[in-house]
């Protein structure tokens, strides 16, 4: 398929209620989108860079200039026939996996609607539905933490994960058991430890029958994980270390996890994320899905994703009205009863976004066409 053109959407959506980590607040998600053209189809992407440089470097604004100025003219004009092509054709660009992702989703979005299947199909995914669970920012208390979950368990989900943060993290993980019993339970620190203070503080909570520890340590660390990981009985998790299929690799050979977080965005594509997710296969380590506070468009590609078959734990891929009042989707992700949401269909993403609802929510867009020469 020849790509002929390519439509940036800067969208901002306000969340329905802020989001706090070990290190940052989030109150909007401003993201890229991405559509591009060809033969008649359209295929959308989603960019999970965001407002500021606090998850990874990367934010809407980064994307949208690497995006425009670089990765955009790599691929248009370009006949894409493998789902393989668009991370070779990018790969001259270091770093910046968010926006290439975005990219490359649309494109893969486009390849699976012009075979006639579903994305998790193109993807080999094995699953109608996929097991999620619900990601709960830190809280103002420990009582509206308790609260919060409540809610949460009352709407039907299955798995709880908790930001934590030094002084935020053994006693509020207590309460939870005992306010709530054995409920699934896992923390992510977003890289809120050090070394030596990870060592006491998730040692005080090996007992608490959690299914992992996610990123106690550095963003950028794999060593001191593999310190820390034989010091525990709970798995380790990492999620911002991994940007590659050797980072994997890396993290593996060191025994620095036990558990990965595989989020497209972080590591540059779909494409590298299923190379993780084969790699971690074949040695016997879960993986599971990451989120990033996505809009429909990015859900649906995590749900695809999901489906794969060592994707063994829930993800972090609520329904829709745990994000937005109104998703740029319709109808938005529901969550079924059994803790689950019902993976797309349909051609391609299964979803698009509704015309009138991108248009509310468009700071400002931009378009890119192929001139032949
Ligand atoms: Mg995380």
């Amino acid at each position: 398929m020849r790509i002929e053109r390519i439509e940036l959407y800067h969208i901002n959506m306000p969340l329905v209620a802020p989001f706090q980590t070990s290190r940052w607040i989030e109150t909007e998600r401003a993201v890229p989108l991405v559509a591009v053209y060809s033969e008649g189809l359209v295929g959308w992407g989603e960019c999970v860079a965001s407002n500021g440089p606090w998850y990874s470097y990367e934010t809407d604004e980064t994307a949208w200039l690497i995006l425009s100025r670089y990765l955009i003219p790599m691929v248009l004009g370009q006949d894409i026939t493998d789902p393989s092509q668009p991370s070779r054709l990018t790969a001259r660009v270091r770093g910046h996996n968010m926006a290439k992702a975005g990219l490359e989703m649309a494109i893969w979005d486009l390849l699976a609607q012009a075979q006639g299947v579903s994305l998790s199909h193109l993807l080999g995914g094995e699953r109608d539905r996929v097991d999620v669970g619900v990601s709960v920012g830190i809280q103002p208390s420990l009582a509206a933490t308790l609260a919060t979950i409540r809610g949460y368990l009352d709407a039907g989900y299955r798995r709880i994960k908790i930001k934590i943060k030094p002084g935020w993290d053994v006693e509020v993980v207590r309460a939870i058991r005992r306010e709530f019993g054995d409920i699934r339970l896992q923390v992510d620190a977003n890289s809120a430890y050090r070394l030596e203070d990870a060592v006491p503080a998730f040692q005080a909570m090996d007992d608490q029958g959690l299914l992992l520890i996610e990123q106690p340590l550095g963003e950028d660390d794999i060593l001191d994980h593999a310190k820390l990981q034989p010091q525990l009985r709970t798995p380790l998790c990492l999620d911002e270390s991994i940007h590659s299929l050797d980072h994997a690799r890396w993290a593996l050979e060191t025994g620095a996890c036990r558990v990965i977080n595989i989020k497209a965005g972080r590591v540059g594509g779909l494409w590298v994320s299923r190379n993780i997710h084969d790699l971690c296969q074949a040695q016997g380590v879960p993986v599971w899905c990451g989120g990033m506070l996505e809009t429909g468009i990015g859900r649906a590609a995590n749900v695809a994703l999901a489906s794969l078959p060592n994707f063994r734990l829930p993800g972090d891929i609520s329904a829709s009205d745990r994000y937005y009042h109104e998703d740029l989707i319709d109808p938005p992700f529901q969550l079924n009863p059994d803790s689950t949401l019902t993976v797309p269909a349909g051609p391609g993403l299964g979803v698009r976004p509704v015309p009138t609802r991108l248009e509310k929510v468009t700071l400002r867009r931009a378009e890119f066409s192929h001139r032949e020469p």
